[in-house]
Parts: structure tokens; sequence; C-alpha cells
């Protein structure tokens, strides 16, 4: 059966009088969400108090739920964990993956990475010393990189900034054929297309859940160990609750079996609960429908804005099978641009130096909204709507 993408956006609670393009940076409030995380305070926190670890299953959920996780990116069931941010979990799939190389010192990444990825590759080196670096070379110049030199190929799938996408089976081939372990950040492929971490014989893969997948602001990252690595990966962040036995106590660390040993502290069971409701909206979705749907709402974007706003350069690749699910453009006033939108209820996001970014959801965006979207950005760019000094004061998060 066909996902019906009318079903899915009604169980969503968007404000009134918005269309939101921001889904790639912020997902919106699924309703099942709000009465979930109410049931679990009162049911299980209220009610079972510490109890609740055991009875209401909190100390399984990072298992359970990244299960449900492991569905839509391909995983082999088991093979994913949930819990801290993606800064963490990219340090640790990035720690785990160095020391499987032993002889080579070199990460080598793509100038599109969103930087805390690179910033925890810089700061895990200087911890490390040893002569360890990060190399970073442009988007297309990856694959001539990888060489024999490299230890960890470190790439996010997705660029955040222009929605490039890398083909991740080509590069992991690449990789492993000069004996480079990767590790892919998927921050913008869960939840946005079809993703095969198994069929492309990813080595570790991490991702966040508060973008395409819905599970709020601050939701937990996931990680993922391929099979063949799960029994000997180790954790550089060695926490109790990633221990064989946590109440065993033992003074010395023991890793748990599998990828549970990629779990650090306690969880956040909360987040996990509006987690845990915001997939069930996945349950009747098929992932090649999606990306259908997704390239559809992108394309329309692309050609309405191309043929009634002036001045706007598309930043995103043209070639639709080399995009993830967002669209960007260029524009010098790009800040100013993209407060004028918001201020008409069409919210997208701005990224430094000069690109707007459109993101692409099929759960809860019609092609009616894409419509309206270009059109309020037509009347901004014609009238100049954006040229007013309350425009350009930049807020904390842009
Ligand atoms: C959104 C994003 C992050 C965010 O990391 P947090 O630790 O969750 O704040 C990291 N990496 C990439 C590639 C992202 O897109």
């Amino acid at each position: 059966m066909p996902t019906d993408f009318d079903a899915t956006r009604a169980l969503f609670d968007l404000p009134d009088g918005i269309i939101y393009l921001d889904g790639n940076s912020l997902g919106p409030l699924p309703r099942a969400a709000s009465a979930r995380v109410g049931k679990v305070m009162t049911e299980e926190w209220g009610k079972m108090v510490i109890t609740g670890w055991n009875r209401a299953g909190w100390m399984e959920m990072p298992s359970r739920i990244g299960d449900r996780i492991g569905r839509l990116i391909g995983a082999e069931p088991g093979h994913v964990v949930l819990g801290d941010t993606l800064s963490i979990k990219v340090y640790q799939a990035l720690a785990s993956a160095l020391e499987m190389v032993p002889d080579r010192r070199v990460i080598l990444s793509d100038t599109g990475n969103f930087p805390t990825d690179l910033y925890m590759a810089e700061g895990l080196c200087r911890t490390l010393g040893d002569g360890y670096e990060l190399r970073t070379v442009t988007p297309d110049a990856v694959e001539e990189a990888i060489d024999g030199s490299v230890a960890v190929l470190m790439l996010t799938e997705v660029d955040y900034r222009t929605g490039r996408r890398h083909d991740m089976a080509a590069l992991t081939r690449r990789a492993h054929a000069a004996g480079v372990v990767t590790v892919w950040d998927l921050a913008h492929s869960a939840g946005a297309f079809p993703v095969d971490v198994a069929g492309a014989s990813a080595d570790f893969a991490v991702g966040c859940t508060y973008k395409y997948l819905n599970s709020g602001p601050g939701g937990p990252a996931f990680i993922y160990v391929a099979p063949r690595h799960a029994e000997t990966a180790r954790p550089a962040l060695s926490g109790w609750l990633g221990h064989e036995e946590p109440f065993a106590f033992d003074l010395s660390y023991r890793p748990a079996r599998g990828v549970e040993r990629m779990r650090v502290g306690t969880p956040p069971v909360l987040q996990m609960a509006a987690l845990d409701a915001a997939l069930d909206v996945w349950d009747g979705v098929d992932m090649a429908d999606l990306r259908t749907r997704s390239l559809e709402l992108q394309d329309r974007f692309i050609a309405g804005v191309e043929a009634a706003c002036s001045g706007l350069a598309l930043a995103s690749p043209r070639d639709a099978a080399r995009r993830g699910s967002q669209v960007s453009f260029h524009h010098a006033e790009g800040y100013a641009i993209m407060q004028a939108l918001i201020a008409r209820g069409v919210i997208g996001d701005f990224r430094a130096p000069d690109i707007l970014r459109f993101g692409f959801t099929p759960l809860y965006l019609h092609p009616t909204d894409v419509d309206r979207a270009v059109q309020v950005l037509a009347e901004v760019m014609t009238d100049r709507l954006w040229d007013r000094p309350e425009y350009r004061t930049r807020a904390r998060v842009t």
C-alpha cells in the first residue's frame, strides 16, 4: 500500500499559519509525544519512582528504541543504541575506529562536514598526541584522498549547508580497499531517505534524532557498530552503563556485549519516551515512497523559486539523486531574507556565510505548502521586504 502522507500529517501538531521548512534542523511535535511523555512522568516516574528502571523498562529503552531507528537506516537488529548527543557519539565512534588501525594516524574528512564533527576529531587528536591528525579536503576531493596513510574516513553523508549527498556505498568500498575504517554521520540522512548501513558495509554510523526523526530539542543521538566489530570495538568513553555488569560495581571496566558498550551514563528517559512516540509515525511509512515524495517537493520548490525569485542562486546539486532532503540557495542578504520569511510564517533557517536552507519532510509537508512558501519568498524578494534593520540583527541561534 502506498504511504498515506495525509494520514502522517495529521499525526503532527503544527502551529497554525506556519509552513515548516526546518524539520531538517528540529522536527515538529508529534501529537502522541506530549501524551506519552506525560504518561511516563505521571504513571511511571510519579508512581514507580526508582522501580521504573526495572518495572517500566527504562533501562532497555536505549537498545529497544535504537532498533526502531535501526530499521530506518538498514542496520542489523541489535546493533544500534541511543544516548548522549551526536557530538559525543562522533567522538566515541572515531576513537574506537582509530584503535582498529593502530599503525596509521590520519582522520580524513571534508570541509563540508558539520563543524562539531571536525572539532571533536581535533580534540581527540590532541588528547591522543603521538602524531594523530585531522586532514580535511573539499567534498569532491575525498575519493582521491583515500590512501594508505588514512586510518579513518569520517564523513557526514549529507552536507548540512548544501544538501549534497556523498555516495556512502562507493566511498566505503574505496576506503575498505585502502584498509581504512569508516565513520558515517547520518544526521541529515536518518528519516530523510532510505539508508542502508549494512548494505554499504559501514563500520560505524552515528546520527541525531531531533532532526528528521522528531524526538524534540535535545533528543538523544544513536550509534551503530557493524556486527563484525561489535565484540571488539573498544569504547573510549567507558562509562558504567557500557560495562558488562554495571550493578556488579567492579573497580575495573569490562565492556558490555555488542553495541551496548557504547552506552555511557544514565539515559534520558523522558526524551526517549518522546522519541518512541515520534517513531510510531514511521510505522506506516515506506522509505521509497518518502524519497519519491521528498524529491517531488524539492523539485517543485526549486522550479518555483527559479521562476519567481531573482537573485537567489541554487546552492544544492541540481541532480536530485545527489541531494539529501533539503534545498539551499545563496544570497548575500540571506540572513535578512530568512528573517523576513519567518516573520511571514515560512520557517527555514540560515547558515553562514550566505545560505538559506529549506528542509523537505513529506510526513507533514504538502505540495500546496511548497507553493505557498514560493509565493511568500517571491513577495519578499520582489518588494525587498527583507530590507529592514530589524531583520539584520543576528539572534543567538540562526
Ligand atoms: C546537527 C548535527 C550535529 C549536532 O550535534 P549535537 O551534539 O547533537 O549538538 C552534529 N553533526 C552533524 C553532522 C549535524 O548535522
